[in-house]
């Protein structure tokens, strides 16, 4: 079988500190195995190099496509692709599709929303046989199972099935099939994967509980706060004048504390249980980083932590009245806020506190969205980006004048060397060495263009980042060795992504 090649004077590779670097290099892979046979580092073979031949990759199959980047394939590790059960709100064809338009060439899906829900293993063959039907996945995918009240006896089985591990809500998810856990639900859990092996030091394997940490303090009555994703028409009641159609209203529903509340809760359980790896999902507020630096650095305990793109590029004090689209769960907050975000993603630590950043792509049907009412209080609450982080951080990073080549490392080191480490397929994705799958983006990092929801392939097309300007141009995507997305063609005819089933390996001490 022939062997391709690409080279560039720019290829993301890691040097031998362990550190991403922009060199020149040529990758020599196989578009069967999909596998990295061989880089030639610090060199750009021409194409009449006897050293092609010897790695037999005929002159045809090879291309310099300097002067554009060559990076790894991106790993979002939170998105919500709704199939089956919610198929309307996106589903397998199309969230991969956006996936691979944007170099994302493997995504994790999370439990819920798709009905039913990823919480055993019967539920999660239900998703598996419509996962690998024909023509349905563009880029490769994993799941995430879900910890809700009574499936504590169904964790060890999903993780055998393939799950990479478990997220359960502090608070009302907003769908019904999926009922938020209390301390107790949790610290059952801890222990039924500790006295099964799946933990720092068990024999067993690993895995993870994450959270998504909103939690309303006792005192006061759930019903004063939305849902996480409240769509259901809902009577408002209240005792203070108040306007559904202004974005702030919303803010004032979802504040700060109710994930520093969330987040003191979990650090109190994984102090308990500190064998237990623990990751809050899409952090919003500001308020929990010296939480989480505490916990991280003072206490030692394995809790990580991501944030969204949303959260770094989008403010309250630009959501326009009405705007639905903006809504999500956390809510997007202030520019300060915001900017606090972006600090402490580029501070200069060896264990920094948030070291993940995805999409949480959770789209729905544009009527959830309660688009002609403009009530952010009925709305859906969440965000569909899937496929446009790496675009949308660029942007912002260049704005900020950061050092171009450090730009598109930063972003490469938390969507795709950190994420697939998170999920635990460090050790053949998310980086561009010899032995991993050939996963790479063709990056014009000059281009810039203007979004348009209808040139997006989201089944709903629906995105807060309409009419913005991003900096960086995804030219092509390869899958496993293969050209899945060419910004001049389109997507593949074929659908060449796979379900990534294997169990996680056991923790490298
Ligand atoms: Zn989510």
């Amino acid at each position: 079988m022939q062997n391709r090649a690409l080279s560039s004077t720019k290829v993301c590779l890691s040097d031998s500190k362990g550190q991403l670097c922009l060199i020149p290099a040529t990758i020599i892979f196989s578009a069967n195995s999909g596998k990295i046979l061989h880089i030639f580092t610090n060199e750009i073979l021409p194409s009449s190099s006897p050293l092609l031949e010897t790695y037999d990759v005929p002159s045809s199959n090879y291309r310099n496509v300097s002067p554009y980047l060559i990076l790894p394939g991106l790993i979002d590790t939170h998105v919500h692709l709704n199939e089956p059960g919610r198929t309307e709100w996106e589903g397998f064809t199309t969230g991969t599709q956006s996936a691979i338009m944007g170099g994302v060439t493997t995504v994790i899906d999370m439990p819920l929303n798709a009905i039913p829900a990823t919480v055993n293993v019967t539920n999660f063959n239900i998703k598996l046989k419509e996962a690998k039907k024909p023509g349905k996945l563009w880029c490769d995918l994993g799941f995430w199972g879900g910890l809700i009240p009574g499936n504590t006896k169904d964790l060890i089985p999903l993780i055998e099935s393939g799950v990479r591990g478990f997220k359960g809500f502090l608070i009302e998810s907003g769908v019904k099939e999926f009922p938020e856990v209390n301390e107790m639900i949790i610290k059952d859990a801890m222990i039924e994967l500790e006295s099964k092996g799946y933990g720092l030091n068990g024999d067993s394997g690993e895995t993870m509980l994450m959270f998504h940490a909103e939690k309303v303090p006792p005192l006061l009555p759930q019903s004063s706060h939305v849902n996480a994703h409240a769509h259901e028409e809902e009577e408002q009641q209240s005792d203070y004048d108040y306007n559904p159609t202004k974005y702030q209203t919303f803010l004032d529903s979802r504040p700060d504390f109710l994930e520093t509340q969330a987040l003191k809760t979990i650090i109190s359980l994984s102090e308990q249980h500190p064998q237990i790896p623990l990751h809050i999902v899409h952090i919003s507020s500001a308020e929990t980083i010296p939480l989480l630096a505490h916990a991280q650095r003072e206490l030692n305990l394995p809790i990580s932590a991501e944030t969204c793109f949303h959260y770094l590029t989008l403010n309250s004090e630009t959501v326009p009245d009405k705007s639905t689209s903006h809504k999500c769960c956390p809510p997007i907050r202030s520019e300060s806020n915001r900017l606090q975000l972006w600090r402490t993603l580029l501070e200069d630590h060896e264990n920094p506190v948030i070291k993940t950043v995805v999409s949480d792509h959770s789209p729905c049907i544009p009527q959830l969205k309660s688009l002609e009412s403009g009530n952010f209080i009925t709305a859906w609450g969440g965000i569909s980006s899937l496929g446009l982080g790496l675009q949308i951080l660029h942007t912002d990073l260049l704005k900020s004048g950061i050092d171009a080549d450090v730009a598109i490392l930063k972003i490469i080191q938390w969507c795709a060397v950190n994420t697939a480490k998170q999920v635990g397929l460090d050790h053949f994705k998310g980086a561009i060495q010899v032995g991993f799958d050939a996963d790479f983006i063709i990056f014009n990092p000059m281009e810039s263009y203007v979004v348009e929801n209808s040139k997006l392939l989201f089944k709903n097309k629906l995105s807060v980042y309409d009419g913005m300007t991003l900096t960086g141009r995804v030219l092509e995507t390869v899958l496993r060795g293969n050209s899945v997305f060419a910004y001049d063609v389109g997507v593949s005819d074929v659908a060449l992504g796979r379900c990534i089933l294997e169990k996680r390996v056991k923790i490298r001490s």
